[in-house]
């Protein structure tokens, strides 16, 4: 009888090196790549593969090894002082990063296949952890300092950041981005080659977020059950266009009895806050305004739940998770016109689009959405049905098909460089039996 051995597990690093997957979101540094980092994981772990996570230790008293899900751990790295660090000291810890990743494979044994990396600082590491290695190095950088600095002026990006990253999208094997838009920027920026780049749209927890009643999530949450509520949630940063929202609260004719609740934030967020502070005194909203702060994310959902409509105002998202939070909540979304927002968003079906950075734009579809319960629920419901195509299951076999290709590619390579195959190639392997 002839049979067919099952392919080994694909082992994946994936490297997470700033930020960990289990930090908590809303603060300065954590927020949708933490989301999608962790989900990826999991996701990837239940279609059998077998992924590691390493990021760099930022608490002492935190375990090294957490598993996230069955075949998904979680590594933390002693890479510098266990604090929170910037930029520049974050940089001077990659090398003992790299070590302490290496450290961990020795210890244990074993070898990875292929080393997936989130945001420059981490590929940056992925790059030396995968020569090392041998082995094909996967990249996704979030955002781009370049990216970022276009889209608004007064961004602060680091020269070391903007040079690294010229650098490193051409180090990669490839690299995976959201929106069909990213690649084209990565070509108009980088001259970076379509085929290098892979899109790959994240996904959207649909059992997490989904419509639920709203006079009882607002109970939930302390909220009067009368008025109306806008909501905008992400890290309190000036990228984020919240300053914005906050002009627009003022100058809506629907404004009076309406709540904005913009929520995220940290004590590192303190400056950012009292810009906004500052704008909601100067415009007369103070009194309408609620900060409730970073927010663990089963609460986001009670949030969007108790909400009417759901704002973006962002300068720049690479993608937007929030927009597709607040879409499978059943919110339509009223955001600006940039990044992946004008992929997940259909403009004039699930929310609006808004081409313009100021707030009448902004106020005039806000007001058209609260003063027309028929076409809010309207757009609410079409929201719903458009984000059921976005699954992380689906996400997280793109992406096996991503590896299986960079590895059969690397495999190939190395048959015509030696002229043999690859150790612990995926071969099937038949025996003859009986029957
Ligand atoms: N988030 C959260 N709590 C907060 C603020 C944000 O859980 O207090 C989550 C939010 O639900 C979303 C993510 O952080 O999943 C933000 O992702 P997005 O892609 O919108 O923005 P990014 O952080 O990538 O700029």
């Amino acid at each position: 009888m002839a049979t067919v051995s099952t392919p080994p597990p694909t082992r994946v690093a994936m490297l997470s090196f700033h930020t960990s997957p289990l930090a908590a979101l809303g603060g300065s540094k954590a927020g949708g790549m933490n989301i999608y980092v962790r989900r990826i994981a999991e996701r990837l772990a239940a279609a059998g593969a077998l992924v590691d996570v390493f990021t760099r230790r930022d608490d002492p008293n935190a375990a090294e090894i957490v598993e996230l899900a069955p075949g998904a751990r979680l590594v933390r790295v002693s890479a510098g002082p266990p604090d929170q660090l910037d930029v520049a000291d974050l940089f001077l810890g990659l090398d003992r990063f790299v070590e302490g990743v290496e450290a961990f494979l020795r210890a244990e044994g074993g070898a990875y296949d292929l080393v997936h990396s989130h945001y420059w600082l981490s590929v940056a590491a992925g790059k030396r952890l995968a020569a090392n290695w041998d082995v094909p190095h996967l990249a996704m950088f979030h955002t781009l300092g370049e990216v970022k600095l276009r889209a608004r002026a007064s961004e602060h990006e680091p020269a070391m950041r903007l040079e690294a990253e010229r650098e490193l999208v051409h180090s990669v094997d490839r690299i995976v981005v959201a929106t069909e838009h990213e690649r084209q920027l990565l070509r108009q920026l980088f001259r970076v080659d379509r085929e290098r780049v892979a899109v790959i749209p994240p996904g959207v927890d649909l059992q997490q977020f989904q419509p639920r009643d709203r006079a009882e999530a607002r109970r939930e949450l302390g909220l009067p059950e009368d008025g109306r509520v806008l909501l905008a949630v992400g890290r309190i940063e000036p990228l984020k266009g919240f300053d914005i929202l906050v002009r627009a609260l003022a100058d809506m004719t629907e404004g009076e009895g309406v709540t904005l609740i913009i929520l995220g934030g940290d004590e590192r967020a303190a400056t950012e806050f009292a810009r906004l502070t500052a704008i909601a005194e100067e415009v007369g909203v103070s009194s309408r305004l609620l900060f409730p702060g970073a927010t663990p994310h089963d609460r986001v959902a009670t949030y969007y739940n108790a909400a009417d409509v759901a704002v973006v105002p962002s300068f720049y998202e690479s993608f937007g998770l929030v927009a597709l939070e607040a879409m499978a909540s059943g919110l339509p979304v009223v955001a600006s016109r940039v990044g992946g927002l004008t992929s997940t968003i259909a403009d004039g079906r699930t929310g609006y689009l808004i081409s313009w950075r100021c707030p009448e734009p902004f106020a005039e579809k806000l007001d058209l959405l609260l003063s027309n319960d028929a076409l809010r629920a309207a757009l609410g419901s079409s929201a719903v049905k458009s984000v059921a195509r976005y699954d992380w299951a689906m996400v997280a076999a793109s992406l096996l098909d991503l590896y299986e290709e960079v590895l059969s590619q690397r495999a190939g390579d190395s048959d015509e460089d030696s002229g043999e195959s690859r150790p612990g190639d995926r071969s099937v392997v038949t025996t003859e039996g009986t029957g």
